[in-house]
């Protein structure tokens, strides 16, 4: 029933929402509030006979607006923003629910710290298609790391998704070693500082960071976006955010809109770093 929307539109306010469709030679207009679903539709599509007629949403009607909630990502960003500012949600879910509007199937996407492989498994799941075009490079310099991001993978993925991941042990510096020719990248993740649960003597340093970051200012397509999670709580955390500031600072505003999210009052909270290259 609401399969060919023609217009659709998100009230900027919790979890109100209203779409307006083609329903055979009517247009119907549903919308939700605190749960409950309603539908208009009008007499026929001819502007001169157009009347309005109410009823209760089907069951059927229900289950797809919510369907559609579910996969509309700027709902879902909305509620994370939300949720971030009111203390509910970390910056990690703030730039998952970003990249959502970003990435689509079949791109190229580049974890530039896999880490425990949360990134890498987020990341998958926009880009994997069934031609299998979508694929994510990883890259980290422990090999433990790349266990942990393997082994979440096989918990979460079938062995043909997780075929278009390809793990690189190496440094983020050397990232354009591993992009294959042709191939345009969409989105670039940095989790910096040490891996959770790992040796916390490991970290990404400031020298390197910057290298890999300045790489990755080069390979990104246009549209495309950088995202760096910086932490501030550990000895060089600070250092190492301050090196990519100064990175930051020196991208042209005609090409670059960069952005900040920080809990202010929290000074030794994540901060995140948006990229996006016009
Ligand atoms: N994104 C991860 C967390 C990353 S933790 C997750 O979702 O779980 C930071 C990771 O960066 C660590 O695993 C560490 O080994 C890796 N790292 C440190 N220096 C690096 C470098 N120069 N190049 C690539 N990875 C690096």
């Amino acid at each position: 029933m609401l399969q060919k929307p023609l217009a659709r539109c998100v009230c900027a306010w919790n979890s109100p929402h209203f779409s307006l469709s083609r329903e055979r030679n009517a247009l119907l207009v549903s919308f939700s509030l605190s749960g409950a679903i309603l539908c208009f539709s009008t007499k026929s599509l001819n502007p001169k006979k157009l009347s309005l007629s109410a009823r209760r949403a089907t069951t059927r009607e229900v289950s797809t607006a919510n369907q559609d909630k579910e996969t509309s990502p700027l709902l879902g960003t909305m509620d994370t923003l939300v949720r971030y500012i009111t203390g509910k949600s970390r910056a990690t879910e703030v730039a998952h629910a970003v990249w959502q509007h970003i990435v689509q199937r079949g791109d190229t996407a580049i974890d530039a710290t896999c880490g425990n492989g949360f990134d890498t498994l987020a990341l998958l799941k926009m880009v994997s298609d069934e031609s299998r075009n979508g694929c994510v490079l990883g890259l980290d310099v422990q090999q433990s790391a790349l266990d942990s991001t393997s082994s979440l993978l096989n918990q979460s993925v079938d062995p043909i998704q997780k075929e278009q991941v390809k793990l690189f042990l190496m440094c983020h510096s050397r990232m354009q070693d591993v992009v294959p020719k042709g191939k345009s990248i969409r989105l670039i993740a940095f989790n910096l500082g040490y891996l959770p649960r790992g040796d916390k003597t490991v970290t990404t340093v400031p020298e390197t960071t910057f290298q890999a970051l300045q790489s990755a200012t080069e390979i990104l397509d246009s549209g495309g976006l950088i995202s760096i999670i910086a932490y501030v709580g550990h000895p060089g955390g600070r250092e190492e955010w301050e090196a990519v500031q100064a990175l930051i600072s020196t991208l042209p505003t005609c090409t670059w809109v960069c952005s900040k999210f920080e809990v202010l009052n929290r000074p030794k909270s994540p901060i995140l770093a948006l990229l996006f290259k016009k």
